[in-house]
């Protein structure tokens, strides 16, 4: 491994877990007593798997997560046939703070990266989304000091899986793709796109599930966690 190219959200930061349970506590917190609550909770879920399906709504969604996140209360009380004023972004704004609150790197995650550093591997993270919501997670939970190289789709104006991300980052920390490893969640973005560059993809499927039934990517390895990178 001569270079080493991270994710962020679901590979060093749990990101996803009590997603469901914010949205509710969220709910709960702003809708009025007279709304049902239960019918909401539905459509929000609903509207969340829509709203995130399509590839190019994600893409143009996500470097703006509190308005994404408004987006969907809002197509979720329609989908509810709820009319209220300001609880969109009411519930928006609640549900961000409790994700930002909860958020916490796993538990390998530091271990790994200073293990990383004390071998003198080279370090990027490569991240999609919000300038601000990353920028925040990378300072909140002091990640900067371990990396080499930092790039933002918000900040950079494109994101993986563009080939030119991960060129610019090769270049960044002058690394050519052979010898260069990417590790992330995502099949797409953290493994096809980079091997299909000549780097070495990895996996991260931390909660074992394998993967999908009829994937077509083949990652060069698959790992449940960081530390297993580092046993090698
Ligand atoms: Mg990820």
């Amino acid at each position: 491994m001569r270079a080493l190219l991270l994710d962020l959200d679901d590979t060093l930061l749990d990101y996803s877990s009590g997603a469901d349970a914010h949205w509710e506590a969220a709910v709960v917190a702003c809708a009025p007593p007279s709304l049902d609550r239960t019918r909401l909770l539905t459509a929000l879920a609903e509207t969340r798997r829509w709203f995130w399906d399509d590839p190019e709504r994600h893409r143009r969604e996500r470097v703006n997560m509190l308005g994404a996140w408004q987006h969907i209360v809002e197509f979720a009380l329609e989908r509810a046939g709820v009319e209220a004023d300001g609880l969109a972004p009411a519930i928006a704004r609640d549900f961000a703070a409790r994700r930002r609150d909860a958020m916490r790197l796993f538990p390998d995650t530091v271990e790994s990266l200073e293990d990383f550093r004390r071998r003198g591997v080279p370090l990027a993270l490569v991240t999609n989304g919000d300038a601000s919501q990353q920028r925040d997670k990378i300072e909140r939970h002091g990640l900067a000091r371990f990396f080499d190289v930092i790039l933002i789709e918000g900040e950079f104006g494109v994101g993986k899986p563009e080939e030119i991300v991960y060129r610019h980052v090769l270049g960044a920390l002058g690394a050519p793709p052979e010898g260069a490893w990417m590790a992330g969640d995502h099949l797409e973005f953290d493994v096809d796109a980079p091997q299909r560059l000549g780097l070495y993809g990895v996996w991260i499927d931390r909660g074992g599930h394998g993967l999908p039934a009829g994937s077509r990517v083949r990652p060069h390895r698959i790992v449940r966690s960081l530390r297993e990178l580092i046993a090698d």
